[in-house]
């Protein structure tokens, strides 16, 4: 395998964890799944890696550090565990709990509007989150899809709490330019200063109405006009919302932050209230935060570095049968119970002619696309909502006629990506090569 094999074989460690494949690139940098190499069983983990100098020379470092120490102390079901922080020279690492059952949003996008009382089951799980982390001083202000993930177990956890700071820019305002503003409360756009309590609570009221209705409730093809739409609250309910849930609704996407509906507010509603279950946990007494005060207090000591370790000589074969069923269906591949956004297929063409039909693919889908030797990235039109998708493709060769494609989400709306996917993946069916077996597998 040619220059694939580097790639594919060695390994990289960071202080004791591996890393491994990318999960997502969130508006901070890379997430990748590692497992902890001291752990005796599986212990599976996600890193989210972060630009050390950008967040040591920013304004921010101490509400940053301030967030992730509370982060650190919180232990809530519904909240997604930060384990350790570490530092390198050039990076932060902030290890979280791996959860394995993707996006909640991706449930939307298989299988369309969730039932009443099963959104309201989410709903009660991200109220409580968000009630919880706020009794502790610490806001999400970036509450969207993306951070709303899902456990093996259904359990609903928000990622991303406390972390806000690290996507502001210089000048303070939220970075709305480069993610989705439609989760985002009036207040926010206008940047007159803003109470995370309440935007908090429009951004969960806009989450309900999408698990709800399986659209959103404000959506517009150009940002002014959109814009427009949120600031004066203008939506209309499907005609399946019970009453209660539309009263509700109403309340909590009110473009006065003033008037809107609060969190104690929303836990006596009666439509809430309904097979509602009491969340159960126990703080933690004793968390250590020294690593917190490591990576923040700017000292050489404690640094990890990032070190690869000779790479491992992988033939087709392995390769192939490391991996299960390769196939432009499973987006969703799922092994082991892990859930993946990113899928690979192989193909017998050569390499230049399946970066061309990939450009071929995305071009007419409004996409832009940007070659590096082997990889590619197509990014979309800013202006538009399609625009703001992200989808990182690779290609490896695996033997001389035989590569090996790999495309992953790396940004965007999870919604719209998959409206893109569907297109996107009818168009390359011709280059796409199955072994017999895997036929056998799909028929
Ligand atoms: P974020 O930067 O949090 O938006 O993360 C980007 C993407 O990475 C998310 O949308 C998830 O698909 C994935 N991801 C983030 N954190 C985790 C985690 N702890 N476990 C599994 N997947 C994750």
């Amino acid at each position: 395998m040619s220059r694939a094999s580097a790639a594919m074989g060695s390994r990289t460690l960071v202080g004791k964890y591996e890393l491994g494949r990318t999960l997502g690139e969130g508006s901070f940098g890379k997430v990748k799944f590692a497992r902890n190499t001291q752990s005796t069983g599986e212990y599976a983990v996600a890193i989210k890696i972060i630009d050390r100098h950008r967040v040591l020379s920013s304004h921010m470092v101490e509400q940053i550090k301030r967030e992730i120490s509370t982060m650190k102390m919180i232990k809530h079901p519904n909240v997604l565990n930060i384990l350790e922080v570490m530092a390198s020279k050039t990076k932060i690492y902030i290890v979280l709990e791996y959860v394995g059952g993707g996006e909640l949003f991706d449930k939307i996008a298989r299988q369309g509007k969730l039932k009443e009382g099963v959104a309201r089951r989410y709903f009660q799980q991200l109220i409580n989150a968000v009630d919880y982390c706020h009794s502790r001083g610490v806001y999400h202000r970036d509450l969207k899809p993306e951070n709303l993930l899902l456990d093996s177990h259904g359990v609903l956890k928000v990622s991303d709490f406390g972390l806000s700071a690290f996507s502001k820019q210089e000048d303070g305002l939220l970075h709305t330019a480069c993610g989705t503003p439609n989760y985002v409360a009036p207040e926010v756009l206008n940047d007159k200063g803003y109470d995370g309590t309440t935007s908090d609570v429009w951004s969960c009221g806009v989450i309900l109405f999408v698990l709800m209705a399986g659209y959103l409730p404000f959506e517009e093809p150009n940002l002014m006009a959109l814009y427009r739409k949120i600031y004066k609250a203008d939506f209309s309910f499907p005609p399946w919302f019970s009453t209660n849930a539309k009263k509700l609704i109403k309340r909590i996407l009110d473009p006065n932050p003033l008037t809107r509906i609060t969190i104690p507010e929303i836990l006596e509603n009666d439509w809430f209230k309904k097979d509602y279950k009491q969340p159960c946990f126990r703080q933690e007494e004793d968390v250590n935060l020294d690593d917190v005060d490591a990576v923040f207090n700017d000292s050489e000591d404690y640094l990890v570095s990032e070190r690869k370790e000779k790479p491992v000589s992988m033939n087709a074969f392995e390769l192939i049968s490391r991996s299960q069923g390769f196939s432009l269906e499973n987006l969703f591949d799922k092994q082991m119970g892990l859930v993946k956004r990113e899928t690979r297929f192989t193909s017998t063409c050569p390499a230049n002619e399946i970066m061309s039909k990939i450009e071929e693919a995305a071009k007419p889908l409004g996409f832009n696309v940007h070659k590096r030797n082997y990889k590619m990235k197509l990014q979309g039109d800013k202006s538009g909502r399609k625009g703001q998708l992200a989808v990182a493709t690779e290609v490896f060769e695996v033997a001389p006629s035989l590569h090996m494609v790999e495309l992953r989400k790396t940004g965007g709306d999870t919604l719209e990506f998959h409206k893109f996917y569907k297109t996107f993946s009818s168009g390359l069916k011709d280059i796409v090569w199955t072994s017999d077996s895997n036929k056998e597998e799909a028929s």
